[in-house]
């Protein structure tokens, strides 16, 4: 969600931050800006998309300097208009600040700063803190801007990663972090800070992450980490795993279209050493020094949001089914503040591809203050939640970039799937059930293979409902989750609306909805309640609805009861969520680019959403 990047160095800055803004776009914003030092500070501000920013910074000319800061801003405080988008300015001391998160003290804040006389220009909590960098910057008395950073973040609260300048110190970059994820690039004689590495890898791979209440300082011939309360500490520097290739789009029309597709390699790496066949066990380093303490816990609780939470509401089913672990899900938002109960033996297992989910961190710290032992799921490396998770298992899928998650929910299953795996062989389940299993989980690359063979199927399906305005997705058992990724994934990027729920709820409400044509979406494959869903798609075609099915393939039953049937391979049921959402995506995807929508910018949408 929302984006920084900044640069300190020897090069033009301009191109530099223009070009990390734009690898940060697939995450989601609605405005854009930028100020350089040259001089003064040159600032220049644009609703919309990056590119009309650039333009506006070629017209107004004046960027030329090579330090700078800038931003895209997902709105949280105040419309989406120029005089809101960042940077922000004070208006005392030449401060120049972007900031990702929420400054949640801001109103009390602005009311003291307004007394003191300071007028502000816009509605955000951001221009706040710009004030107030300002209003405490005195030199003469040691507040230099690093240390005038420190103490103004003492007095805020809430979630911040900021970028800060001023024009009385024209070589000094100060950037830190509290809850918004920021990171520090570091090449020779220049740094390049981002919100995300994507920004920085195309001009260095050593960097390292700010922990919360981080701040650095940074100059063209060194740097200083500190925390707000001005105590030194080393950060640890490692070196960036991406590669430029995986965030470009290599011949692909979109990040969505090219993730699906990336899918059964994806899932080829994520297995890749951990599936031992000769012992039928499941090989998770990042578990190993917890298996016996997890072996024993009474309870999983996982919790996650949005697409992530289908993935969990899987992983509840294969946990109890398989490892006979009682567990549920819970939106990370509702765990956060109702307040939980974690008895002993409670494992939390937090599900997000960013790592970086504000809501999923704030459960995770919620679990851990109450004493669970917290495991991750988490696709991107080195993220917030990772590092402060004791245990986890990397999704190892790639990054994901399209703001619809596809790759990284099929990733989030197959690695729920092995954690239960890893878990059941170590409680009850036989070498030859777990071996079993394992070979078919092996096989899903293949047969997902098969199902993306018929995109152009799907799309010529998916055509016919183009115009309907409303849908039903429907499934049982592990492909209820199916359904509501499936009706997740057509709002959010075709904006129709759609439904997924458990197929037998239909008949509790929803059914006044179906009329004639309208189109209810199946997941039919050939598992325990085969017959009770046959049962629910007789329940929708006499009342006029067009069914699609996703059906195991060889069912030719099915076919005289939808008019239209999607197949993929047979599967063990458990496993079936792994190859019946990717028709869905599809259809999804397909929807959006009939409709003329940018399937990769969908309206309002953030990929990784650091704000709770
Ligand atoms: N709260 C700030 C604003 O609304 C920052 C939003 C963001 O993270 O982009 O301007």
């Amino acid at each position: 969600m929302c984006g920084i990047v900044a640069y300190i160095g020897t090069k033009p800055a301009r191109p530099l931050l223009i070009e990390g803004l734009k690898r940060l776009e697939y995450r989601g914003y609605d405005s854009a800006g930028l100020a350089i030092m040259n001089g003064g500070l040159h600032c220049a501000r644009a609703v919309g998309r990056v590119s009309v920013l650039e333009n506006k910074v070629d017209q107004l000319g004046g960027f030329d300097g090579s330090l700078g800061i800038a931003h895209t801003r997902w709105a949280t405080h105040g419309s989406v208009t120029e005089a809101n988008a960042h940077p922000h300015r004070d208006d005392k001391s030449g401060i120049a600040i972007v900031h990702n998160g929420i400054i949640e003290n801001y109103a009390s804040v602005r009311t003291l700063l307004t007394e003191k006389g300071h007028r502000f220009t816009s509605e955000t909590d951001t221009e706040v803190l710009a004030m107030l960098i300002g209003e405490l910057y005195d030199p003469a008395n040691g507040f230099d801007l690093e240390r005038t950073v420190q103490s103004a973040l003492r007095e805020v609260t809430g979630a911040y990663a900021i970028a800060v300048v001023c024009e009385h110190e024209p070589d000094t970059l100060v950037v830190a972090r509290k809850g918004s994820p920021l990171m520090v690039g570091i090449g020779s004689g220049e740094y390049i800070v981002a919100s995300d590495p994507s920004a920085i890898v195309a001009h260095t791979t050593q960097a390292f992450p700010l922990d919360d209440y981080n701040v650095v300082k940074l100059s063209r011939d060194g740097f200083r980490t500190s925390t707000v309360d001005n105590l030194p500490i080393t950060p640890k520097v490692t070196q960036l795993e991406l590669e430029l290739e995986e965030i470009e789009l290599g011949g692909y029309e979109h990040y969505m279209r090219k993730e699906i597709f990336e899918q059964p390699n994806a899932l080829r790496n994520c297995f890749r050493g951990r599936l031992d066949h000769k012992e039928g066990k499941v090989v998770l380093g990042g578990l190993q020094a917890y298996a016996p303490q997890l072996v024993r816990s009474r309870r999983i609780i996982l919790t996650a949001q949005g697409t992530a939470l289908h993935a969990a509401m899987i992983g509840e089913y294969l946990l109890e089914e398989l490892a006979k672990i009682p567990s549920e899900v819970e939106y990370a938002s509702e765990f956060r503040y109702r307040n939980p109960i974690i008895e002993d033996g409670t494992v939390v297992v937090a599900v997000s591809q960013s790592g970086e989910t504000a809501d999923t961190l704030a459960a995770l710290h919620e679990a851990k203050d109450r004493g669970a032992l917290a495991l991750g799921v988490i696709n991107a490396v080195g993220s917030t939640i990772s590092r402060e998770t004791h245990a986890g298992v990397y999704l190892r899928v790639g990054p994901e970039i399209g703001v619809a998650s596809t790759k990284a929910f099929t990733g989030q299953v197959a690695v729920l799937t092995m954690m239960t795996l890893f878990l059941a062989r170590r409680r009850f389940m036989s070498t030859e059930a777990s071996a079993r299993l394992m070979i078919e989980l092996d096989a899903i690359p293949e047969k997902m293979d098969r199902v993306l063979e018929q995109d152009a199927f799907i799309k010529s399906v998916t055509e016919k409902y183009i115009h309907r305005e409303n849908w039903l997705f429907l499934g049982r058992g592990y492909n209820y989750p199916t359904a509501m990724e499936g009706a997740l994934k057509l709002k959010e990027i075709s904006y129709i609306h759609a439904e997924g729920m458990p197929a037998a709820e239909m008949k509790h409400g929803p059914i006044a909805l179906i009329d004639e044509g309208m189109p209810v979406v199946f997941i039919a494959n050939k598992g325990p309640q085969y017959d009770k869903v046959m049962s629910n798609i007789e329940e929708v075609r006499s009342r006029g609805g067009h069914v699609i099915a996703v059906a195991t393939e060889g069912d030719q039953a099915i076919k005289h009861v939808a008019e239209d049937v999607l197949y993929v391979p047979e599967v063990a049921d458990p496993l079936s969520p792994l190859l019946t959402v990717v028709p869905l995506q599809l259809m999804a995807y397909h929807a959006a680019v009939l409709r003329g929508h940018d399937v990769d910018k969908p309206r309002n949408l953030a990929k990784s959403v650091t704000v709770e």
